[in-house]
């Protein structure tokens, strides 16, 4: 059967380096399948789930957003951040959205919404992500 290369690479860490079935993607346009055919694509990503399958079994990977390229049966996604479901500390990300939204709720002058709401999306992805663990 033929595979797919998946890497997930951040600038800190390989997250995910295997042979897959399949994978889906967050793109910004929706989510995308990629099978071991797959066209060549480059492709912006938002924050969300990645889900493949490897030996059959699905696994789901939190990505901060970043980048998808497909060439060659090989997909490589760069995210600025990235976790396994099973490696994400859900108080860490619990804590962060009520820092989020205690921002967001701030009238403070020195508050970037921008930066609250995307910090906000972060940590509400990463607690769906770990319930698929
Ligand atoms: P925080 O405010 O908790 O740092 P954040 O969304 O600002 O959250 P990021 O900038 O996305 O964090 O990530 C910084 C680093 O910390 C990355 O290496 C990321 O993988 C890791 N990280 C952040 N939150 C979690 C989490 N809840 N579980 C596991 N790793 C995390």
């Amino acid at each position: 059967m033929s595979m797919l290369q998946l890497e997930v690479v951040t600038p800190d860490k390989t997250v995910v380096s295997a042979q897959v079935e399949m994978a889906v993607c967050p793109g910004v346009m929706g989510e995308f399948g990629v099978l071991p055919h797959h066209v060549s694509l480059l492709s912006a990503l938002k924050i969300g789930n990645l889900r493949y399958t490897e030996g059959g079994k699905q696994h789901n990977v939190f990505i901060s957003g970043g980048f998808a390229d497909v060439n060659n049966k090989v997909l490589t996604v760069l995210a600025e951040s990235a976790e396994l479901a099973e490696d994400i500390d859900t108080a860490r990300a619990q804590a962060a959205k009520e820092r989020a939204e205690k921002r967001l709720a701030s009238q403070a002058d020195d508050v970037d919404h921008a930066r609250a709401e995307a910090a906000l999306q972060r940590a509400v992805e990463r607690l769906h992500v770990a319930q698929l663990r």
